[in-house]
């Protein structure tokens, strides 16, 4: 009961907080059910994207990582963005430093640059083109069919890439913590369990999980995938916290998390960057305005550009 006040005074504090302040809070798919039930607008990384690029609110409070509060700045820079923690990373924006990644793309120099969203601004300095996972099908097929790529950081998304579109791919060897865990025997052996299930997987999960999957798509793709489809059991390989927007939205529906390697109690894969974000922390940043996102000028300039191309297409 007390826990349940607690999260009422806290929400009700932050309602109030942005109210006063003109201030918008985006959350991902990814985040706790009660930073997901008070937000503006709950959305995958390209939608959340457009979302940062159209609001019309003084304050942006990203309720993300950091390379989302990061990409919000520059494609708004005249915004204030405030993260709850700035200490949320990713495993993926982590594997790509700018200064090894800068080396590695002079050593081919004929390449064209592609990064997933989910690295650095510095990183995305040094691309042609971005993408999230929703559109990078499309941004590979807009480059001419005679350019070879370089994909960073996931290696299985980029892999998944050259598979489909059968373009010459060169990987950066990066890979996403929570995706990278996913167990396939685990999976099999729950499939059994569940034989009308379908299996929805996003395209960061390794080669042998998408092998299986009824369905590969970014968060917001595999939402839809399950609003369309007639079944009305799945198992889903992405991090767990999409399951209570499923759960909202398709009540009469199973959602089943897919199996981690090393959890045998819990089935659930949770990114324990997005679940540093809290109530609390939200609250705090919009009440001090801290935790702000600061970008120098040239590197939003430098990284807009390959952003803006993403956006174009
Ligand atoms: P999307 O929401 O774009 O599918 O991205 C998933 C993810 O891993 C974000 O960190
Ligand atoms: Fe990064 Fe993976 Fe967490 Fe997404 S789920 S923020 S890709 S570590």
């Amino acid at each position: 009961m007390k826990v349940a006040n607690y999260t009422e005074k806290q929400t009700e504090k932050i309602q109030r907080l942005k109210e006063e302040k003109n201030a918008v809070l985006l959350a991902h798919y990814y985040q706790d059910p009660e930073i997901q039930d008070i937000a503006d607008y709950v959305g995958d990384s390209l939608q959340l994207a457009r979302e940062a690029a159209k609001t019309e609110a003084d304050i942006i409070v990203f309720a993300g990582v950091h390379f989302m509060g990061e990409t919000a700045k520059i494609i708004n820079p005249s915004k204030k963005v405030l993260v709850p923690d700035l200490q949320a990373s990713c495993s993926l924006a982590e594997s790509c430093p700018a200064d090894k990644f800068e080396a590695f793309i002079k050593k081919h120099p004929d390449h064209v640059v592609v990064s997933y969203i989910n690295a650095s601004a510095a990183v995305k300095t040094l691309s042609d083109i971005v993408c999230t996972s929703s559109n990078a099908v499309e941004v590979i097929e807009s480059i001419p069919p005679e350019k070879p790529i370089i994909f960073a950081p996931d290696k299985n998304l980029g892999a998944y890439l050259a598979e489909v579109t059968e373009r010459d791919i060169l990987l950066w060897d990066g890979a996403c913590i929570v995706h990278e865990a996913f167990a396939i025997e685990k999976v099999l052996k729950l499939h059994r369990q569940y034989p009308n299930a379908e299996f929805l997987a996003h395209p960061e999960s390794p080669k042998e999980i998408l092998e299986v999957a009824n369905y590969i798509g970014s968060t917001a793709g595999i939402i839809k995938y399950a609003q369309h489809s007639s079944a009305s059991e799945f198992i889903v390989a992405t991090e767990a916290g999409i399951l209570h927007e499923m759960s909202k939205t398709m009540p009469e529906k199973t959602f089943i998390p897919a199996p981690s390697k090393d959890d045998n109690s819990c089935a659930c894969s949770e990114c324990h960057f997005m679940k540093m974000n809290t109530l609390e922390k939200i609250s705090r940043c919009l009440e001090f305005e801290s935790n702000e996102i600061q970008i120098d000028d040239e590197i939003i300039a430098k990284a807009l550009a390959p952003i803006e191309r993403m956006m174009a297409l």
